[in-house]
């Protein structure tokens, strides 16, 4: 059964409620009214009856009786009373309204029976005679007959004098005022139920007031208060709960405030994590996962939520320990290589398990760290080591296995013993060069690090000839021309030691691999379209080129495309990596094309333009 409105459950009771008061209350008024109003009759009956007693006892004494019958017609009519005697048999002796031979026997009538037995008798009927609502009182009379000795009192009245009078007038009154009563009633029925309904309205309206307001506080809107919009009609209590309710919300309102800056930051922090956070529920799907994930899977952040996390992730490793930390309720830390567009990935992950603060676990949470970027510096610093053990070790080698050869005796043959000590030269020279290469990159990239490599803008042409004269004695060796076409107005931003030491490198790479004959052409010139405020070198030859596999690797330390000849050039196989760290260092680059067999091209660009 729904709850029926407060103001029904109020408003009937109280009508009701008053409608029998008012029922009773006529009621009891009617019955006391008409109680006293016939008590009023007889004993005004009874005085009547005493007033003509004397006369009618002396009448009936000296058997007066027409007399009697005369007086009590009279009387009866003067006094608007029914007179009647009766004699101790019954018999109607007079009456004043009609013929006492006519009437019936009267002894049995019970006011009658009452008076005979000595008492006053009273009685109220209906008379069929006269067809109306009677009331009757009967006086005994006594001292008719015989004289009786004083103090001897004989209860036996002699005859009895009955006074009656109609009491249609007070039924007619009676019927007047129940009518009167009833309007009355109603109208104060109506008039209360008015009342009650105003009260009620006013008990109930602030109660619907407040529950329409309860409703907008329960869906989160706590910019209204009750107190201000029941207070007119409101009563104590009501007003009193309007006010802690309205407190309520104040507190409701601060607490969310609270709640919602405190998870703004948790979600400021958590999306500006560098490491990959994904939490994740019981049945493995993404509650949520921030921004450094989002980007490391490749997904949005809304679309991933909600999601198996397989779906977001294709990776065994990372479902095997979401299961096993799941399953096994405890913390999994392990280094998960992750497939990417951009390769692989290597992520430090910890997978633990999520509490919900009352110490059950609702999910895991995922962390990840990309430490691709160490990973990659170490491999390359472990090759790095085993490249430089490898180069060292290729010509110490070789400048012991001389030396021995030397001291077990060809020291003594002079020609084996100049041979094997100029190879020994040759070694000791490649070391050095090693060595001298080593410390150079080294130098440059400690200094590029610090930002200790000061750059001044000049003209090219310079340090262009200065390298060009470098290699020009290697050149003539070789048999190879050297071209130099540089514009005597271009001006670059450099460092001119370092820029001149990559241009030798470049050209007597050039010269190394290629054949007697071919050509090396250096020119610069400033950038094309889109290009501006940049300056082009390119060192291009014929000579022996590079296979196209090569180029990627080309500018790493020790990469070499044609190892022997390398070796037999005195090479270290840091020429292009110091190249390449110099164009760095000038905020430049370097590219490298080949076709093999045909010869090579690297173009170098710096910053710079034509002078003004
Ligand atoms: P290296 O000291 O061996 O010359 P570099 O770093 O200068 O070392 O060069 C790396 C490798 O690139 C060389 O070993 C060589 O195989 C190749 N190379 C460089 N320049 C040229 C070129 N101009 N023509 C052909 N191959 C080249």
């Amino acid at each position: 059964m729904n709850p029926r409105k407060l103001i029904w459950q109020i408003f009937p009771a109280n009508v009701l409620t008053l409608f029998l008061v008012t029922i009773a209350l006529s009621w009891y008024g009617v019955v006391a009214l008409q109680e006293f109003y016939l008590h009023d009759t007889e004993s005004d009956l009874e005085a009547r009856a005493q007033l003509a007693a004397p006369r009618i006892r002396e009448f009936l004494r000296d058997h007066r009786h027409s007399e009697l019958k005369e007086y009590c017609i009279q009387a009866g009519r003067s006094s608007g009373t029914r007179i009647t005697v009766i004699a101790p048999d019954g018999a109607v002796v007079a009456d004043s309204n009609e013929d006492p031979g006519a009437m019936e026997n009267h002894g049995q009538r019970q006011e009658i029976v009452e008076a005979f037995r000595g008492n006053v008798g009273v009685s109220r009927r209906y008379s069929k005679t006269l067809q109306e609502n009677l009331v009757y009182v009967a006086l005994p009379l006594t001292g008719i007959g015989i004289e009786r000795d004083r103090g001897m009192v004989d209860k036996r009245a002699d005859a009895v004098l009955r006074v009656s009078v109609s009491v249609a007038a007070l039924d007619v009154a009676m019927q007047r005022i129940k009518t009167r009563l009833f309007f009355g009633s109603v109208a104060v029925l109506v008039l209360a139920g008015l009342v009650n309904l105003f009260i009620s309205r006013n008990i109930t309206r602030p109660l619907e007031q407040m529950t329409g307001i309860a409703e907008r506080f329960a869906a989160g809107d706590f910019s209204v208060r009750m107190l201000p919009k029941v207070k007119r009609r409101a009563s104590l209590e009501v007003a009193t709960l309007a006010a802690a309710m309205d407190r309520m919300a104040e507190l409701l309102d601060e607490k969310i405030a609270a709640i919602v800056s405190q998870r703004n930051q948790l979600e400021t922090v958590f999306s500006s994590m560098v490491e990959a956070v994904v939490a994740i529920d019981t049945e493995e799907r993404v509650i949520s996962l921030n921004q450094a994930a989002a980007e490391l899977f490749g997904v949005e952040r809304g679309a991933a939520t909600g999601r198996i996390v397989q779906q977001v992730v294709r990776n065994v490793q990372l479902q095997q320990h979401i299961s096993r930390t799941l399953a096994a309720r405890e913390s999994v830390v392990d280094e998960i290589i992750l497939q990417g567009e951009g390769g692989e990935r290597y992520l430090q992950t910890t997978v633990v398990l999520l509490g919900n603060g009352a110490g059950e676990s609702v999910g895991v949470l995922v962390v990840m760290n990309d430490v691709t970027r160490i990973r990659r510096l170490e491999n390359v610093r472990r090759d790095f080591v085993a490249n430089v053990s490898h180069e060292l070790r290729t010509p110490i080698t070789s400048i012991r296995g001389y030396v021995e050869t030397l001291l077990d005796g060809a020291l003594d043959i002079r020609e084996d013993a100049v041979r094997f000590l100029e190879i020994v030269l040759h070694q000791s020279e490649r070391l050095a060069t090693i060595i001298d290469d080593l410390l150079a990159l080294s130098k440059i990239e400690d200094r590029t690090r610090r930002g200790a490599i000061p750059l001044a803008t000049g003209p090219l042409l310079p340090v262009v000839e200065a390298a060009a004269q470098t290699c020009l004695l290697q050149a003539e060796q070789a048999g190879i021309t050297l071209d130099i076409d540089c514009p005597p107005d271009l001006e670059v931003e450099m460092n001119a030691t370092l820029l001149e030491q990559a241009l030798v490198n470049l050209l007597v790479n050039g010269i190394s691999y290629n054949r007697p004959g071919g050509r090396v052409g250096l020119s610069a010139t400033p950038g094309g379209e889109g290009e501006e405020g940049k300056v082009k070198i390119v060192v291009r030859d014929d000579g022996i080129g590079i296979a196209r596999e090569h180029l990627p690797r080309l500018f790493e330390r020790f990469y070499r495309s044609d190892k022997a000849r390398s070796r037999a050039q005195g090479g270290s196989g840091l020429g292009l990596a110091i190249v390449k760290h110099i164009a760095e260092a000038h905020e430049g680059s370097i590219t490298a094309d080949s076709i093999e067999g045909k010869g090579s091209e690297f173009v170098l660009t710096i910053k710079g333009q034509k002078a003004a």
